[in-house]
């Protein structure tokens, strides 16, 4: 139906199936992540634009074109819609105080972002991201820990049997300045043959030129420095150990010295986590150190974070469902508007021993009710009425073959059990 107004562009609703795939899959997600020790952090959508644009870098895309300001009476600050979790996490991190605690803190979130991307990139202006975060540690465990726990969630809990991770190191402030020189140098000799936004890389952000994908500025970037012959030995031995981790546990994954991933606050380890099959990024993370950045108290982290539309699509791809409400178990209809709340009790009785109960006490009539339930696909059916109920019994009837027969209330429960569980064999 049309109406004198529409949802905005690049935003989606999610209803019905859409919806039941999004419900289990935060489930799923939220299950997880408290399982493999992450806490669960919330933060504003609505964060001042310094969160970001002191952190992301002054020529990301994001802080370049991407923001979604809001219109506020402030006059000082200026507020966005967030594009990104990470540096709201360390804004939370490091305003309240939380590195006085035991540490490191493990946190994930699963929570919306909003980047005006253009929209024939088919890409969502409102999206869905789960990400993790361990913060207060320089360890190459916790690296490791990231890389594993995201492996592990798209491996075993989605079924993508071919994953596979690309890892990189950006180096650190002492290392990455010189190899930023020797790329740059490099790259000088060819300024007038690679594309445009190249050129602009070339003087603005060097180590974004290995994101090129750009046909004409292949053969340059194949031939570029690589940065892993560049790193300090501090940076190569973190590198090495979180190699020798990830050897240890069997995890299927590459380097890749044109990984640089988008935002500046990047420092020593990038990853992202690929199908193998397609080459599709499904999401990625790195370390990071926003207390240095922000006030100079070095606060190094390590995070990551995933997509969930995209995940989405390629599940549905591949034919992989993810349901969080199938069909009922049963569905409970009543004759007689004195026995409504009878059958509601009933319902309730159910529901407590842990079945899936639809109804539709909405509508009076029997017919009515039984319509609905045959049109959502219910195969029992307990009817309520008042002559068995005076015996302490109901009808109990399976829809598919048609028979019905008269159950004890107090057996009730385990006949339907035992039902659902042959008709699964
Ligand atoms: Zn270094
Ligand atoms: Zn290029």
């Amino acid at each position: 139906m049309k109406l004198p107004f529409t949802k905005p562009k690049g935003m989606k609703d999610n209803f019905g199936n859409d919806a039941e795939f999004y419900l289990k899959l935060y489930d799923l997600l939220y299950d997880f992540s408290v399982k493999y020790g992450f806490k669960y952090i919330e933060t504003p959508l609505v964060e001042n634009e310094k969160v970001f644009t002191t952190s992301l870098g002054q020529t990301s895309d994001v802080v370049e074109k991407e923001m979604f300001y809001l219109k506020t009476d402030e006059k000082k600050e200026k507020y966005v819609l967030r594009p990104e979790n990470t540096a709201p996490i360390m804004r939370v991190y490091l305003e309240e105080g939380l590195y006085s605690e035991p540490q490191p803190l493990l946190f994930f979130y699963i929570g919306k972002m909003y980047r005006k991307e253009n929209p024939q990139r088919g890409r969502l202006r409102e999206f869905t991201q789960w990400g993790l975060e361990i913060v207060g540690s320089e360890n190459s465990f916790a690296d490791f820990y990231i890389i594993f726990t995201g492996y592990k969630f798209l491996k075993e809990i989605l079924n993508f049997s071919e994953i596979k991770v690309k890892l990189n190191s950006l180096g650190c402030e002492k290392c990455r300045p010189k190899y930023k020189k020797k790329l740059t140098s490099y790259y000088r000799r060819y300024k007038n043959k690679i594309c445009h936004d190249c050129q602009r890389r070339l003087k603005e952000n060097p180590l974004r030129l290995l994101d090129c994908k750009n046909a004409i500025c292949q053969p340059y970037k194949k031939n570029a420095p690589n940065i892993l012959d560049s790193l300090c030995k501090f940076c190569s031995l973190h590198f090495q150990e979180i190699i020798s981790y990830l050897d240890k546990s069997e995890i299927n994954y590459e380097l890749d010295y044109t990984l640089v991933r988008g935002f500046d606050y990047y420092e020593r380890t990038v990853f992202e986590y690929f199908l193998q099959e397609d080459n599709l990024a499904l999401g990625g993370g790195g370390r990071y150190d926003l207390g240095k950045i922000w006030v100079n108290t070095p606060t190094p982290a390590v995070g990551l974070a995933l997509g969930l539309e995209r995940l989405k699509l390629i599940l549905e791809e591949k034919g992989i469902e993810l349901k969080y409400s199938p069909k009922p178990d049963v569905f409970v209809a009543y004759v007689g508007e004195e026995l409504k709340i009878r059958a509601f009790q009933i319902i309730e009785n159910l529901r407590n021993e842990g079945l899936n109960v639809s109804f539709n006490f909405f509508k009076q009539s029997l017919s009515q009710q039984l319509e609905y339930a045959n049109k959502i696909g219910v195969k029992y059916v307990v009817i309520v009425a008042f002559e068995e109920l005076s015996k302490n019994s109901v009808i109990l009837k399976d829809f598919e073959s048609g028979a019905q027969e008269t159950i004890s209330i107090s057996k009730l429960v385990n006949e339907i059990k035992n039902r659902l569980t042959s008709q699964n064999v």
